[in-house]
């Protein structure tokens, strides 16, 4: 069998929605399940509508989830470059390769010039559409000779070119995931494949590049199985060998509709800035349209690879579970190396004014205690900043109603002042002492358990509930905890 060789074919147009870096994903996996090739081409022939900065955009975002690719278009140094032997992989620097290719079908009468305006096109479609039909090419430059054509295209006239469908033809080809599909070619319009401008079309670029490419499967959203009929009468018009298609459903919301920026974040951009880890993100994503025999949730990318095959690929859409996507991304920051974490809530700490660069550089080790004790808690790493709130400021806030009550209860003045007692005569809370601490209180009030642990909790953190109490004494340590208790004392036990 010849080498498997699969591309992820974007447009630089914007961010990467999500559902894209799903396509680039089960293309990588099958790649890498085969032994196979995987390349990175760029989409680029509707020059209207690329987006500065897209194109880096993509490749980071690439890089970021961990899908590598071998061949195709790179950064290096700052610099866009391409490797690979089926260059050039950005289609706007192949113009010359579509227009042969264009012209090979011309002259076997496969494709034809249409010299239409556009104010006919408009008319056309107009009339079509006050009589319900499916707007149409009428085919009205088809019956042109290639002589005449020749001529008027010599003369300057502005013309595209189109495809020539033979009338009332089956088309049959076969998804991976939607099984065998015939198309009739009456229900198909003779699509423009070269532009006015010397651009091809997507449809004309997608299958010469695919071919010289060596593409074997052609694995994308199912938004692109309706063109994929004219894409296989290409490959028959050339004579050459189609590929094997998979068409993934789309990815949905929960209201079945198609994920789209108004149900807020789309693109792989958007969840980053959140701060999910990318095999959070990856692992989540694989499980949208498609699940492994054994229905394990947790995946690393190697378990991925050997699981994957798109016979499990399910043809209804896959639905973006958000809080799916939560749990998962927890597991993540929960088992994940305590260092890397940490680095990765820097940068919302110092956002958020709660810390600074000095504060990093002098109390690591405070930094990775405090993450630690909160990381429990949160699914992606820009919720830690309300979660250790409470931690950078000493006027505590009492949370709620509950709590107060528990605050104002008739022993928690005694077992503040004791605990002011205690911690007047240390130097500092070591790691020792806050362990110990609350025992100590305990010997010197008598209130134990629950009565004593409680209040004490609101005292210093303003909650009833929160991370391992005694870690907490440790990271705020003796100064601050004097001045909380000062503070409730002041301001709701006076
Ligand atoms: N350029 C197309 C896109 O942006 C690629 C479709 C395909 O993979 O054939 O999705």
């Amino acid at each position: 069998m010849s080498e498997v060789r699969l591309r992820f074919a974007p447009s630089p147009t914007g961010f990467i929605h999500i559902g894209s870096i799903r396509t680039a994903l089960y293309n990588y996996l099958f790649t890498r399940r085969n032994n196979g090739k995987f390349i990175l081409r760029i989409e680029d022939t509707d020059q209207t509508r690329l987006v500065e900065g897209a194109l880096e955009n993509l490749i980071e975002s690439l890089s970021w989830a961990g899908i590598q690719y071998d061949e195709g278009v790179f950064i290096e140094d700052g610099k866009v470059v391409q490797k690979g032997d089926h260059g050039p992989y950005i289609q706007s620097q192949r113009l010359d390769i579509y227009k042969k290719y264009v012209d090979e079908l011309i002259e076997k009468g496969h494709a034809y010039h249409c010299f239409c305006s556009k104010e006919r096109l408009d008319a056309l479609r107009e009339e079509q559409k006050i009589k319900g039909l499916v707007p149409k090419y009428d085919g009205f430059c088809r019956s042109l000779s290639l002589e005449e054509a020749k001529e008027r295209v010599a003369n300057g006239e502005e013309y595209v070119v189109r495809l020539k469908l033979p009338k009332n033809r089956d088309i049959s080809f076969t998804d991976l995931v939607r099984g065998d599909i015939t198309i009739n070619t009456d229900d198909i319009d003779d699509q423009v494949l070269l532009k006015s401008d010397g651009y091809p079309t997507y449809h004309m670029a997608v299958v010469v590049d695919d071919h010289l490419m060596k593409v074997t499967h052609i694995v994308r959203g199912e938004e692109w199985l309706p063109s994929t009929p004219k894409h296989v009468y290409l490959y028959e018009a050339f004579g050459w060998e189609k590929p094997v298609y998979v068409h993934l459903p789309t990815v949905l919301n929960k209201d079945r509709k198609k994920l789209s920026k108004r149900h807020g974040d789309v693109s792989v951009e958007d969840f980053r800035k959140k701060g999910y880890l990318p095999e959070g993100l990856v692992n989540y994503l694989a499980l949208v349209g498609w699940s492994p025999e054994d229905n394990e949730e947790i995946l690393s990318m190697d378990e991925l690879i050997e699981k994957f095959s798109f016979d499990r690929v399910s043809k209804a859409g896959g639905i973006f579970d958000k809080d799916k996507l939560d749990w998962v991304n927890g597991h993540y920051i929960r088992s994940s190396d305590l260092g890397r974490i940490t680095d990765l809530a820097i940068p919302y700490l110092l956002e958020a004014g709660l810390i600074d660069e000095e504060f990093v550089k002098n109390k690591r080790e405070w930094l990775e205690l405090l993450v630690d004790i909160v990381r429990e808690g949160i699914s992606y790493m820009s919720e830690i900043v309300e979660k250790v709130d409470f931690i950078f400021n000493n006027e505590v806030k009492v949370e709620d109603e509950e709590a107060e009550k528990v605050l104002k209860g008739e022993g928690t003045k005694v077992i503040l002042e004791a605990m002011k007692e205690l911690l007047n005569g240390v130097d500092e809370v070591d790691e020792e002492l806050s362990n110990t601490l609350m025992k100590q209180i305990q010997k010197a009030t008598g209130i134990k358990g629950k009565n004593l642990f409680m209040p004490t909790r609101v005292a210093i953190t303003g909650s009833l509930h929160g991370p391992e109490f005694s870690k907490i004494l440790y990271l705020l340590g003796k100064e601050n905890l004097l001045e909380r208790i000062d503070y409730v004392l002041d301001k709701y036990l006076a």
